[in-house]
């Protein structure tokens, strides 16, 4: 989500005549993107500011700005707390940065702007460039939250929930699908929880059915050129029967869906009040892993949250070898302001929340091998996103189940955006080594010079512990 921010930010400055630069040290405007999820981050911003201090004394005309959940969390009082700051600026308000700055550079007094779109919610529509394009692009189908987990910023950051309009939506997918993008991974804090008039109304009477099995219909119905969509992150109340079908109904959807569950004992569950049990997480997501050959769930993960015992951590890891999850992204509870779940005692120790955390990756790293080397010798759908970091002369894409695969690149063939069969050879800790098949290279285009497609974003990777 905020790297799509990053992204929304650099159009609206692109299209008032700004330009990228290189380094912070020759640049007249830095924004510093920010989450406020955990902690960390936020320590992080400061000594980000810090070191950009000597580069503002060098060059006073330097605007320095700090954007997303931190500033929007923050808004004046960091103006106060961080000396060099010039701009805080909340994610609703992307589009009033350039004006903002302008201001800054016309001598104003440092200013916060962390407004809340709540009565006009405004959603800013991509611009991609042909020739610039990512082969896998990120499009926003919602904002806010309006789940109230206890241990939980985001409602507060980012406001209540407000739904793009599904022409919007549709219409943004088919932009970039033209510019050269093959996937398309739909955002929202509780991306199946959509809501929009203009669709059907949802499929059954229950309060957690939304209509965002309808939205994703709409994609595949309307944006036939799309290889692949996946959604992140959905919550279990809303993996209805009806998503399941979904999935079942449509070759476009990937068959990997993230899912976080948070903990496996009922108890802790109900203290973060994530509204569901362990029992109802378990049915909603076979139910999925039912719908396709094949599907492949991941999750994330809290530990050490307030009063979880031993036991209860137990239960957590028992649910994860359970379901069988191929990539579990696990955190220690971190209290956050804001949250219901600071008026409960943060009494595991840092200790036992290392601790916890270091077993539960052990068990999801075991999964994730076991489920890498059960591949080795099988055939796979790959697409190629663009240069792998393993080697000069490697590729990487992602099969459908979102696990990465390294291949040899065919000389004299453009392969970066194609669908290619590859056989997998080798499972690295994380990811697969394949070779293309001979079949798959011959059909192929030739390589021009020039590649139609953009740098890849940094994204984070399922697979990671
Ligand atoms: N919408 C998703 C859901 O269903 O909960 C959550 C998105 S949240 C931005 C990403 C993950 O950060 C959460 O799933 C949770 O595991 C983790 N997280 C959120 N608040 C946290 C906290 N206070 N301490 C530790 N981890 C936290």
């Amino acid at each position: 989500m905020n790297a799509h921010d990053s992204d929304r930010m650099e159009e609206v400055l692109r299209a008032h005549g700004w330009t990228m630069g290189e380094a912070a040290s020759e640049c007249d405007l830095v924004v510093l993107n920010t989450c406020s999820v955990r902690e960390k981050a936020e320590q992080k911003l400061r000594s980000e500011v810090g070191k950009l201090a000597p580069l503002k004394a060098k060059n006073p005309e330097m605007v320095i700005a700090v954007a997303g959940c931190v500033a929007q969390q923050e808004g004046e009082k960091l103006l106060a707390r961080v000396a060099h700051l010039d701009l805080v600026i909340g994610p609703d308000n992307i589009a009033e940065l350039p004006a903002l700055v302008n201001e800054q550079q016309g001598g104003a007094p440092p200013r916060a702007r962390t407004v809340f779109d709540v009565d006009a919610p405004r959603f800013l529509a991509a611009a991609p460039r042909a020739g610039e394009a990512p082969v896998s692009a990120f499009v926003t189908t919602m904002k806010g939250c309006d789940e109230r987990c206890s241990f939980c910023i985001v409602p507060y950051t980012r406001g209540p929930e407000r739904y793009r309009p599904s022409d919007e939506i549709v219409t943004e997918i088919a932009r970039w699908v033209e510019a050269g993008a093959r996937e398309v991974t739909l955002l929202g804090q509780t991306v199946d929880s959509y809501r929009d008039a203009a669709l059907p109304p949802p499929e059954s009477d229950d309060p957690d059915e939304s209509q965002f099995p309808h939205l994703l219909r709409a994609i595949a119905e309307r944006v036939p050129g799309l290889r692949r969509l996946r959604y992140t992150s959905p919550h279990p109340r809303h993996a209805t029967a009806s998503l399941a079908r979904a999935h079942a109904e449509l070759d476009v959807l990937a068959e990997h869906v993230h899912m976080p569950v948070q903990s496996g004992s009922d108890r802790i569950l109900k203290r973060m009040i994530r509204r569901y049990t362990r029992a109802e997480y378990t049915e909603r997501v076979r139910r999925l892993m039912a719908s396709r050959p094949g599907m492949t769930i991941s999750t994330d993960i809290i530990v050490g949250f307030p009063g979880e015992t031993e036991d209860e951590f137990a239960a957590t890891l028992e649910l994860v070898r359970d379901i069988g999850f191929v990539g579990v992204f696990g955190f220690k509870y971190s209290p956050r302001p804001f949250t219901p779940a600071l008026k409960l005692v943060d009494d595991v120790g840092e200790e036992a929340k290392s601790e916890r955390l270091a077993r539960l990756f052990e068990v999801s790293e075991a999964q994730i091998r076991a489920h890498l080397a059960s591949l080795v010798g099988t055939r796979q759908r790959v697409l190629v996103e663009g240069p792998s970091k393993a080697g000069a002369a490697l590729v990487e894409g992602r099969t459908r189940r979102n696990e990465i695969v390294h291949l040899e690149a065919p000389e004299g063939r453009a392969v970066v955006g194609a669908v290619v069969e590859v056989d997998v050879v080798r499972a690295n800790k994380h990811s697969l080594v394949g070779t293309i098949t001979s079949e798959a290279a011959a059909a192929l285009p030739p390589a021009d010079d020039r590649s139609r497609y953009g740098p890849r974003r940094k994204r984070a990777l399922p697979l990671a512990g």
